[in-house]
């Protein structure tokens, strides 16, 4: 499934190219867009649904931050790599922006992130998974 979110403007501080991301969503809503590590790929991550909430029973901490963090590390991965909860420039990869959320600059579909090699496994080794990353 893909969601539509509003796409914003974003400047890279390194390379100084301008470019479109799918406008992040405050993620006390409970939803996060996560950033391939080329900056090309975005997914949306939610705290709710079967899968997340296993997660979060598993997390010995609750700082709402570490959830994101693992659910990133978890989801499938972009072919460039690992999900990440930074945003990256799709031209040098940086992580330096100038701004971002900036003007509107139409729509972007965002998948929403899987998790198809982690949701498969129990309990136990599920927590011993998130314990490696968390
Ligand atoms: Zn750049």
């Amino acid at each position: 499934m893909a969601r539509q979110l509003i796409a914003c403007e974003a400047k890279c501080r390194s390379c100084r190219e301008t470019f479109s991301h799918p406008g992040i969503i405050d993620s006390s809503y409970g939803e996060l867009v996560l950033s391939s590590p080329d900056g090309k790929a975005y997914v949306l991550a939610s705290a709710f649904g079967t899968f997340p909430e296993r997660v979060r029973k598993a997390l010995s901490t609750t700082e709402p931050g570490r959830l994101w963090k693992v659910l990133a590390a978890l989801a499938d991965p972009d072919p460039s790599g690992p999900y990440t909860t930074t945003m990256h420039c799709p031209r040098c990869q940086g992580v330096d922006l100038e701004y971002w959320n900036g003007r509107e600059a139409g729509i972007a579909l965002v998948p929403e992130a899987t998790y198809s090699e982690y949701e498969a496994l129990d309990d136990g080794e599920l927590g011993r998974q998130i314990a490696l990353r968390a």
